[in-house]
């Protein structure tokens, strides 16, 4: 007597389909007759039960077992984590870098002559820690002329990077102010991840008279805004992976502990919602 077994493909959704597996029948058999019937170049076979166990001996398969067959892939890889999608607008100053930055990291290149006025939103997949997800990269326009619109690029973000240049007098200022304005937006949502980043940091290794602030001072700051501090260079790319990655790992630990934010509200609803006096 043959063994009944329904046999599908590794994909969702895919249909099963009915296999008499002849009862002296060996693996390879299985997998000639597997290939015949789902129309594919069957190499492996998993019980679809359970943690999903490869069958390696024809005398492991029972009567009416449900058997998923694939080409050499394993169908327990495919549970990966789902993929989340993370928020995050790079602000500071006009210069110290933001678009350099953001550019290095998504699009991975140097820029020199960035528009200063551009305001452009990109969308990168990217893996850390072995988890995938969307990142939506806002980069900002500093100059003072667009102060009005720094709320609307707070808001409905998992959190922020604030940029100064390591080489720029006054260029932290400006990151007391979006600090301001953060704890002004934080009460009406969820907790926001955010990375303190000295950039140009090629610049004051060449010539260390031009820093501004020194490594430990840098880490003062950010630990009095519950941030933390890094020094980066878009011109190599020193730390900007490391950047993004510590942002996303704080995103995750603000998501796991606040698994339930309050961000289901649109971006304008959030602005309609909240009053701020600037
Ligand atoms: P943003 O106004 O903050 O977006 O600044 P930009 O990204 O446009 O950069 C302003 C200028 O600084 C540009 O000429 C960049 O090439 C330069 N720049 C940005 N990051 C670095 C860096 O890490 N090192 C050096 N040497 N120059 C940089
Ligand atoms: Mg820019």
């Amino acid at each position: 007597m043959a063994t009944r077994l329904a046999i599908k493909e590794n994909k969702e959704g895919a249909k099963s389909e009915i296999l008499m597996f002849p009862k002296d029948g060996d693996m390879q058999t299985f997998m000639d007759l597997a290939s015949q019937t789902l129309n594919i170049n069957a190499k492996r076979a998993f019980l679809d039960s359970g943690d999903q166990p490869e069958i390696k001996a024809a005398s492991n398969f029972s009567q009416d077992d449900n058997v998923i067959v694939t080409e050499g892939e394993d169908p327990n890889d495919d549970e990966k984590p789902e993929e989340m999608s993370i928020r995050l607008a790079v602000l500071g100053a006009g210069g110290v870098g933001k678009s350099a930055l953001t550019l290095r990291y998504v699009r991975d290149f140097f820029v020199t002559d960035w528009d200063p006025t551009i305001e452009d939103a990109y969308r990168t997949t990217v893996e850390v820690d072995n988890i995938c997800c969307q990142l939506e990269v806002l980069d900002t326009a500093g100059q003072d002329d667009f102060s009005a619109l720094r709320p609307q690029w707070m808001m409905g973000k998992d959190g922020y990077i604030f940029v100064f240049g390591l080489d720029r007098e006054g260029s932290e200022n400006d990151l007391a102010q979006y600090y301001e304005l953060h704890t002004q937006l934080k009460e009406e949502g969820q907790p926001r991840a955010i990375m303190l980043v000295g950039n140009k940091k090629d610049l004051v290794d060449e010539d260390p008279s031009k820093r501004i602030m020194t490594e430990e001072e840098g880490k003062a700051l950010a630990k009095s805004w519950e941030a933390e501090y890094i020094e980066t260079s878009a011109k190599t790319g020193h730390n900007i992976d490391e950047l993004f990655q510590k942002f996303i790992r704080q995103v995750r630990a603000n998501r796991a502990t606040d698994p339930d934010p309050k961000d289901t509200e649109t971006e304008e609803q959030q602005v309609d919602d909240c009053c701020i006096i600037l």
